[in-house]
């Protein structure tokens, strides 16, 4: 309800501001050169006091939509984030030569679009509350129990030990905004993030000798994968916030067991990934959902890095696009892509495609019945090149015959899974192997004796097949499996 007034009322506020805003700036320009300078200046006072209200009502719209429910199931990594802040802060940085020291960052239970606002205050504050020295901020964390202690310190003006528990309060300041700007909410928002999941923000400071913020966050609950109902652990990459909310909301509706992390764009996903190889207790995804078109990295680069690197090369990416064309869903599929998801993402569609891609690739037991947009997925894994072995070979048992007769076509199908399709009791499964362009001499021959004529006469045309074997093929009963042997033995 509070949140529902604060959206209504900050609304309701903005209207009359803006006519307000718009008219000074209209009498600004209808009387230039007719009033006089104090005239001019009040003008000025008020698109001056508009504009601050307008901020005010922004930062409470801001301030009263914070809760933790957002952050349910979520695990968003620090480092990402705060690498993602000193990005966009690049240029104040770079201004008044300040010096960074991050430790490694930990991730936490925290919706990410909330930990880069924390961070964002304060570092920003660290970098506008300087002393006549360039800022140094360091940034630490530090595991206590179940919670992260992050620590923010600053070399800045300090805080007077009187005002350290004020400053957190809405629309406190100490000092006038003619010293600072502000509007005093920065601090009050990142007490009621810190504070609605259940940790604690607090100052240390000396006035003249910086200061130290310190707050508790909740660790991520550490998941083994011994299991089958083990969570789904997805990635991600999309930097659309709609679509984001779109792909929460259909998970959330879904029946899965999973652990959704986020990442904003393709350049924080990679360095997140990097930052799980690197950390020993932390597993990588199950399975990656990456949109195509992201700035400072697209998808079909990420896709690249991830495919180069022979850690992450197994994962399965699925590709989030907004053509469901032909065309472009066979240039993904090309471009080592697993598998795509037509955007708008809607909860059957992405509850398939994760369920059947993460069976496939943990080889879990089947289950009997498939609905069609199952049957579907599996169809295109396997006919992609790009598909796991371990999927290829959970699908060599797959119970439809046209997945199979897909299977059997896939240049990656390994000597044993070929041995095994040799053996399928269906005849389009044998037939679609006698096309498979790395079949193995041995499979082949016994192709080319298979007791059914389709299988024979698929054999006789394919372009791997040896000339003995045309020559006996030449001789077979069957009219049309001769016909077709001669045909082929005609190229040698
Ligand atoms: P604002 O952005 O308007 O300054 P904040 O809520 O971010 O509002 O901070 C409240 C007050 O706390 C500030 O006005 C400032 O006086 C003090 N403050 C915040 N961060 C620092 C800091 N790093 N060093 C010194 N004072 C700080």
């Amino acid at each position: 309800q509070l949140r529902q007034f604060a959206k209504i009322a900050s609304h309701d506020l903005q209207e009359p501001l803006r006519a307000v805003q718009g008219f000074a700036a209209l009498l600004a320009e209808a009387k230039q050169g007719e009033i006089n300078n104090d005239s001019a200046e009040y003008i000025s006072f008020i698109i001056d006091g508009t504009e601050r209200m307008k901020q005010l009502i922004q930062s409470i719209l801001v301030h009263s939509q914070i809760s933790a429910s957002d952050s349910f199931q979520q695990v968003t990594d620090c480092q990402s984030v705060v690498d993602a802040v000193l990005a966009d802060m690049h240029s104040v940085i770079n201004e008044t030569q300040t010096k960074l020291e991050i430790e490694a960052l930990p991730a936490v239970a925290v919706e990410r679009s909330q930990l880069v606002q924390l961070f964002q205050n304060l570092i920003s504050n660290s970098i506008k509350y300087r002393s006549s020295r360039p800022p140094v901020i360091s940034i630490a964390a530090k595991k206590i129990m179940h919670q992260w202690l992050f620590s923010v310190c600053d070399n800045g003006i300090g805080i007077d030990s009187r005002y350290t528990d004020r400053i957190f309060d809405m629309f406190s300041r100490l000092h006038s905004k003619g010293q600072y700007p502000g509007t005093g909410i920065g601090l009050a928002i990142c007490k009621k993030i810190v504070d609605s999941h259940g940790g604690n923000i607090w100052v240390e400071s000396k006035l003249g000798h910086g200061s130290m913020f310190m707050f508790t966050l909740p660790a991520v609950k550490k998941e083994r994968k011994t299991t089958m109902d083990e969570k789904i652990q997805i990635l991600l990459v999309e930097d659309s916030p709609s679509d984001v909310r779109l792909t929460q909301e259909a998970l959330k509706r879904s029946p899965l067991e999973y652990e959704l992390t986020i990442a904003g764009d393709g350049v924080e996903a990679l360095e997140y990934l990097h930052d799980l190889k690197k950390t020993a207790y932390r597993k990588l995804p199950d399975i990656i959902l990456l949109d195509l078109n992201m700035p400072r990295k697209n998808g079909h680069e990420v896709l690249e890095d991830i495919k180069k690197d022979p850690v992450l090369r197994p994962l399965p990416v699925i590709l989030l696009t907004v053509s469901e064309r032909e065309d472009d869903v066979q240039e993904a599929l090309r471009s080592k892509m697993n598998y795509y998801l037509a955007k708008p993402i809607t909860t059957e569609k992405i509850t398939s495609i994760i369920k059947s891609i993460y069976e496939l690739y943990n080889s879990q037991p089947h289950e009997a019945i498939y609905t069609q947009e199952e049957i579907h997925i599996r169809l295109v894994l396997a006919g992609n090149p790009h598909t796991s072995l371990v999927a290829l070979a959970s699908l060599a048992s797959d119970p439809s015959k046209r997945v199979r007769s897909r299977l059997a076509e896939n240049p990656r199908l390994t000597e044993e899974l070929q041995w095994k399709l040799v053996r399928d009791t269906e005849v389009e499964v044998r037939v679609n192997l006698c096309e498979n362009a790395n079949l193995i001499p041995a499979v082949l021959e016994l192709l080319a004796k298979d007791i059914n004529e389709d299988v024979r006469l698929a054999a006789s045309a394919s372009p791997l097949i040896p000339k003995h074997i045309l020559q006996e093929l030449a001789c077979d009963e069957n009219v049309y499996v001769s016909a077709s042997a001669s045909r082929s033995l005609d190229r040698f």
